[in-house]
């Protein structure tokens, strides 16, 4: 995760400085929510955000269900709102800090264009698996464009293979703005069992920096998670500890491991802070970054009917080819994955002969059919795992 923000850091550098206002709004915002009583403006106890949950999938079985997502929000909407069963395994320590963050996410029932919507995409993509580099936030690398970040959360979920999951933090390139999850985070109701009480925190955890929440080690060797009531930690806590772990001087009962922005077991987390509450709540003030959400239209109700799902699946499994039937040139369309570029295509006859071997060097691949013979043929090319087959008529 921080290296993905350092990584941000190096590319934009107007970026550093948006973390730095956004910072000293925050510290402001903070410093003074003591006084709420005489002041003018007060957020809602609950603040509400709209979701949008972007499904992109290669195999069917990919094709996270609502069902599960819902699961997803519920999991958010529990831990959020201090709802989870397991705060009885907060520290007695550590219960006068625990909170509810007052948040509640929605999926979407209006887009951007005031049309109605489940909140939910769900897009076949040609592309297998992902890394966290962005490229699933542009329907230009396949994978889909985020909604107004002033107005919805953006979740993607695809076969990620380098995290679990990632977020950005605010002041981060609006078409960037929001959380990627991993397949691998979605498992238990994608496979279709029960979700218990301590699933889905990755999401938790990653909404947690998408509202500005640092890792409690601050990033650094006993750093600074720029909030007061979270003790200083010398780094992440793996795995399940139990009983006071001390680092950094700090005293008993020592790290706040079973704290959402720690990266302990999912089992093993149970918590967030008032100071990390106020911090997250002070991005919805007056001027700060993520308060456009409370005057978002996500979620009214339109007057249409959702549209119908498009049917995106099986189109780009199958070559496009271009005329067929064909007499002198075939054209065949790769545009939609260049990593067909350098894999070998065969074409067959009906009796299963090979007729031509050749390489595809280009995104429209043209093929030289004047000497087949009239007939049918079949064309296969190969990549990783996937397979093409496509048939075309010679005349
Ligand atoms: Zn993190």
């Amino acid at each position: 995760m921080q290296e993905y923000a350092d990584q941000q850091l190096s590319q934009d550098n107007t970026l550093k400085n948006r973390f730095q206002e956004i910072e000293e709004f925050t510290s402001e915002k903070v410093n003074t929510s003591n006084e709420t009583a005489q002041r003018i403006y007060r957020l809602p106890e609950v603040i509400k955000v709209p979701v949008v949950v972007h499904v992109l999938y290669h195999t069917p079985d990919q094709n996270v269900s609502k069902q599960t997502i819902d699961l997803l929000l519920a999991a958010l909407n529990r831990d959020f709102n201090k709802n989870n069963a397991d705060t009885a395994n907060i520290p007695a320590a550590f219960k006068p800090f625990a909170t509810s963050m007052g948040f509640e996410f929605k999926l979407a029932t209006m887009d951007p264009k005031g049309m109605a919507t489940t909140g939910i995409i769900s897009k076949y993509t040609p592309i297998t698996y992902w890394l966290s580099d962005d490229k699933m936030k542009f329907s230009a690398s396949y994978g889909d464009d985020a909604w107004d970040s002033k107005s919805y959360l953006n979740i993607w979920i695809c076969n990620m293979i380098d995290v679990l999951g990632y977020s950005t933090f605010p002041g981060m390139a609006a078409a960037k703005d929001g959380v990627v999850m991993s397949l691998a985070c979605m498992a238990r109701g994608y496979y279709g069992t029960t979700a218990t009480v301590n699933d889905f925190r990755t999401i938790v955890h990653e909404v947690g920096h998408w509202l500005n929440l640092r890792h409690l080690w601050g990033e650094g060797y006993c750093g600074d998670d720029k909030v007061d009531d979270t003790p200083k930690q010398s780094s992440y806590t793996p795995g399940c500890p139990s009983g006071a772990r001390i680092s950094c001087n700090n005293i008993l009962p020592g790290d706040m491991y079973m704290n959402y922005m720690d990266f302990t077991n999912d089992v093993c987390m149970n918590m967030f802070t008032i100071g990390q509450r106020k911090r997250a709540r002070a991005l919805f003030e007056p001027g700060g970054a993520r308060s456009p959400i409370l005057i978002s239209k996500g979620l009214n109700i339109p007057d249409s009917e959702p549209a119908a799902v498009p049917d995106y699946y099986p189109r780009w499994l199958h070559v496009q080819l271009y005329p067929n039937p064909a007499t002198t040139e075939l054209k065949l369309f790769f545009e939609y994955d260049d990593r067909w570029k350098g894999k070998k295509l065969q074409i067959f006859d009906i009796t299963g002969k090979l007729v031509m071997s050749k390489v595809i060097t280009s995104s429209i691949e043209v093929i030289d059919i004047s000497r087949l013979n009239p007939g049918t043929y079949f064309i296969d090319a190969w990549k990783e795992e996937e397979k093409l087959r496509a048939k075309f008529i010679k005349l």
